[in-house]
């Protein structure tokens, strides 16, 4: 099932106080949308809007992704606790962000455990392509979820084991929305049976779609326990 509103499909939509990133990946999507639209004159030095947060306010309880236009690694202090607030102000949402710089994540939750905790309906993920990645998420202590997307390569069953989280999400490589097929169906197979095994909500995205006569049923579409579906 794909979510309203998006095409990620495992949020309910996007909100981005901030836009930019110095991480510089060759498959950015968010570079080339704002190549198009020109929200920031350098794409690799984020600016932070505010006045963005409004969209916190809904009328229904929501996933929403807060970085798909940059990576929270990258905020600033005052961005991120602008933005927290803006979550307890509307604490029936979910949020999630992404990064690559995987010591941000301990670093930013404990921007809040002196005064106030950091809020459990946010959640940090890591995005991880490879086994070096996945070692280096783990070697900083883990994160709240994973995003294996583009997964480029198979990630070895003994790492997988010590990413364990509430929720793993995999998607392949898409270029003009199109999927590349870099993600080996038998990459995908072997970590949904260990996710399975670990009863770790697994969500498989669109991109794998046209393999669906490998896995022979519907794609996996799990969230964590308790988020609405
Ligand atoms: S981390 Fe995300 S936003 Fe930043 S350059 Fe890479 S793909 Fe783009």
């Amino acid at each position: 099932m794909k979510r309203k509103g998006n095409n990620i499909g495992w949020c309910d939509k996007t909100a981005n106080p901030v836009c930019g990133c110095p991480n510089g990946c060759e498959y950015c999507y968010a570079r080339s949308m704002n190549n198009r639209f020109h929200w920031v004159p350098d794409f690799s030095k984020p600016q932070f809007f505010p006045n963005r947060l409004k969209e916190f306010r809904t009328k229904e309880p929501m996933i929403i992704f807060i970085d798909s236009m940059s990576d929270i690694a990258h905020w600033e202090p005052f961005w991120i606790t602008d933005t927290v607030a803006a979550m307890v102000e509307n604490n029936h949402n979910i949020y999630l962000a992404l990064t690559k710089s995987y010591v941000a994540i301990n670093r930013i939750k404990r921007l809040y455990s002196d005064s106030i905790p950091c809020p459990a309906n946010f959640l940090i993920g890591a995005t991880v392509t490879n086994n070096a990645q996945a070692q280096a998420v783990i070697d900083a202590g883990g994160a709240d979820f994973i995003s294996f997307e583009p997964l480029m390569e198979r990630i070895s069953p003994d790492v997988l084991c010590s990413l364990r989280c509430m929720w793993w999400i995999v998607g392949d490589l898409t270029k003009n929305g199109k999927p590349q097929h870099v993600t080996r169906t038998d990459w995908i197979e072997e970590m949904s049976e260990q996710a399975t095994a670990y009863k770790i909500p697994f969500f498989m995205k669109d991109s794998l779609e046209d393999r669906l006569f490998c896995f022979g049923s519907d794609l996996r579409k799990e969230f964590p326990q308790g988020w609405k579906l």
